[in-house]
């Protein structure tokens, strides 16, 4: 089957007791057992529901993986992937992942002995200088959030076979429909289906996905001993929101490509940064490794125009946090989604104060365009 077939007919999305072509919601906590038999298919909720293994069928097949296990968000997902590791375990960490996961590293899981080292991942001699003799994983997005930095996972996962490591990669912002980390290496795929997968702004949810059976029984085992499940409703709109990924995503690109030109091209902005913008450094990297570049597109106003103003100015792009909806979601990361991270250690990473971060939806290019339009002829 092909990716946009798998979307629609991979995993079991089908209901197997009537053939309902659409899985129903099995909202029940536990199943009744007609005898006395250790490890029925379908015991309690927490341990299995057959829409959430609908849906984890589904996101395994369009990774490419033979396992998968949804959570109650993307940081529920990625917290029980990170409890794979013990206390004195070392992990290498990319230098710009999602604030969110810095939070869970620093003040919360090295509580618990688990030791980071934060490197640019795009630097493969970084990266192998940083591996220890308890090193276990290398943890990684690409493309970051917001900069849109590319780092070469088939590079990364080699070094790390080399060395007995892990690779584990966060691949929200490019989707399975631009980028299948497991087959280009990776141990362990972890999503904010939040974002694009569910596609529409209207749920919490977070994947893991592997292609190991070890590391699949150990995910299976937190999944059910942390218990930060998805609910079965959840799971249903998860993956009614993953059928149409393709199109959507297609849709997302072209409206990109068209805003990126745009802004590309504008006096009043400073500096673009989108993957398949073919001056940036990781765009032969991202030419290799994905088959689209998203639609995330990050920039700076010239220094002397005015950021806030200009965010505030538009009318149908929403300033809000968050990406991968349908509507055009912009925002600023050093006062939102980034503001977490302390402004010495942001900007060293290369996130300064007026960068602003734009999610480009499926409203009509013309719209946006204009949106735009007249928010830079307000400053
Ligand atoms: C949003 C996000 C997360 C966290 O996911 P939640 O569903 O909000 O918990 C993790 N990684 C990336 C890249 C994200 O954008």
């Amino acid at each position: 089957m092909n990716f946009n077939t798998e979307l629609i007919h991979g995993g079991s999305s089908e209901d197997p007791q009537t053939g309902a072509v659409s899985i129903p919601i099995y909202r029940a906590s536990t199943f009744h057992q007609h005898a006395l038999s250790a490890g029925p298919k379908w015991e309690y909720g927490r341990s299995g529901n057959p829409t959430r293994a609908a849906l984890e069928s589904l996101a395994a097949q369009i990774e490419g993986g033979t396992a998968a296990f949804a959570f109650a968000s993307g940081s529920a997902a990625i917290h029980t992937v990170f409890s794979l590791f013990s206390a004195g375990d070392h992990i290498i960490v990319g230098n710009d992942v999602y604030g969110g996961t810095f939070r869970l590293i620093n003040q919360f899981l090295k509580r618990f002995g688990l030791l980071f080292t934060v490197v640019d991942t795009r630097d493969l001699t970084a990266v192998t200088d940083a591996i220890q003799p308890n090193t276990k994983a290398i943890y990684l997005e690409t493309p970051t959030n917001p900069l849109l930095n590319i780092s070469d996972i088939k590079a990364l996962a080699q070094i790390a076979k080399a060395h007995g490591l892990r690779t584990i990669v966060d691949n929200t912002f490019a989707t399975p429909y631009n980028q299948q980390p497991l087959a280009l290496g990776a141990d362990i795929v972890v999503h904010s289906a939040t974002k694009y997968l569910g596609g529409h702004s209207d749920l919490i949810a977070g994947l893991a996905i592997t292609n190991d059976d070890q590391i699949a029984k150990q995910l299976a085992f937190l999944q059910n001993s942390i218990g930060a499940v998805l609910s079965p409703d959840d799971s249903w709109l998860l993956q009614r929101g993953i059928k149409t990924l393709g199109v959507r995503m297609r849709a997302h690109e072209e409206n990109a490509r068209t805003i990126f030109t745009y802004l590309k091209s504008n006096a009043k902005v400073a500096k673009v940064y989108y993957p398949g913008d073919p001056d940036s450094a990781g765009y032969d990297i991202a030419k290799k490794q994905m088959t689209g570049f998203g639609a995330m597109i990050s920039f700076e106003l010239n220094k002397s125009l005015d950021t806030q103003k200009f965010v505030e100015s538009l009318k149908i792009i929403d300033l809000a946090e968050s990406l991968g909806g349908i509507e055009s979601l912009i925002e600023v990361p050093a006062v939102m989604t980034h503001a977490a991270i302390p402004r010495e250690i942001r900007i060293q990473n290369g996130i300064q104060d007026e960068l602003i971060r734009l999610s480009v939806g499926l409203e009509d290019i013309d719209d946006l365009l204009n949106d735009l339009k007249g928010a830079f002829d307000q400053i």
